[in-house]
């Protein structure tokens, strides 16, 4: 089975999330549980709840299916005692939300260092954050996407993520979303032929080396972005699936691959007016 969606509006509360996605034709959603660009929001209240939990069980979707994603000022790899407090504080608010919506996954940035911190003693906070917040839930897996490397953005090999798992307590509850076109910008070509990318060339290429690093087994969700920009460009711009450097070729393998079964494939394509095409097209090529 294969759960395809976008990251669509919760605004109003995170009851219209399942309303959003069933109106586009998808089996599946991401959503933000809170404003992505505050530090605190009001906690969900049990109205929220209900009715988020309701609209899900009519509408057919399960939790496998959805892919929260938290807020953009969370550092969990922030180089300062102060901004890596606030950050753990608030990953933690992200990761309770998401246990009371019933939600088994959050998917989140792994962190920056701001040129102040090595990368190891980065990658070594985001460890250490990840395993604090799962010390204080259950059944929540905490789903580390891969960045394009803009900026001191960690994350962009798949070894950095890799070795943040090798650190993470709870193995069960560490998973990663890879997005192609981060994936495409950090360096790794993702195009369906036999393309030389820096990091390696080609769709199989890349998965196979995905497999030897990070293991099929952490693979959580996926988000399908075509991109802007060209490999290794480190700029991460968005396009629609077939409109960018990538092209369609990339999206109908992962459509119609079972390694990509069971997990939600979220689009985050730029234009709301064609998910509803976007998601046809892939349900198409399964
Ligand atoms: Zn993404
Ligand atoms: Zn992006």
């Amino acid at each position: 089975m294969k759960y395809f969606g976008a990251h669509i509006s919760a605004s109003g509360g995170v009851e219209n999330a399942p309303l959003n996605a069933s109106a586009i034709g998808a089996n599946g959603f991401a959503l933000f549980t809170k404003n992505q660009r505050q530090w605190v929001s009001a906690p969900l209240s049990e109205e929220n709840i209900r009715l988020f939990k309701e609209n899900c069980g009519k509408l057919g979707f399960v939790p496998d299916s959805i892919l929260p994603h938290d807020s953009y000022l969370i550092n969990l790899g922030h180089p300062e005692d102060e901004g890596l407090g606030k950050s753990r504080a608030a990953f933690l608010d992200e990761m309770q939300r998401c246990e009371q919506l019933g939600l088994n996954r959050l998917n989140f940035h792994p962190g920056s260092h701001l040129g102040l911190i090595s990368e190891t003693e980065c990658l070594r906070r985001i460890a250490q954050s990840i395993n604090m917040a799962l010390d204080k839930t259950s059944g929540v897996t905490a789903v580390i996407e891969n960045t394009a490397g803009q900026g001191s953005n960690l994350g962009f090999r798949f070894e950095h993520l890799a070795e943040i798992i090798d650190q993470v307590e709870d193995k069960s509850r560490v998973g990663v979303c890879i997005d192609t076109c981060h994936a495409f910008a950090a360096g790794y070509d993702l195009r369906a032929g036999d393309e030389s990318g820096i990091f390696g060339g080609g769709f199989d290429a890349v998965f196979e080396e995905f497999g030897r690093v990070v293991g099929w087994k952490y693979l959580k969700g996926m988000h399908l972005n075509d991109a802007k920009k060209p490999c290794g460009s480190r700029v991460d711009r968005h396009e629609t699936l077939g409109n960018g450097e990538i092209g369609i070729g990339c999206f109908k393998k992962i459509a119609s691959d079972p390694r990509f079964d069971g997990i939600p494939l979220i689009l985050e394509t730029p234009d709301p007016d064609l998910w509803a095409s976007e998601i046809a097209q892939l349900r198409a090529n399964q």
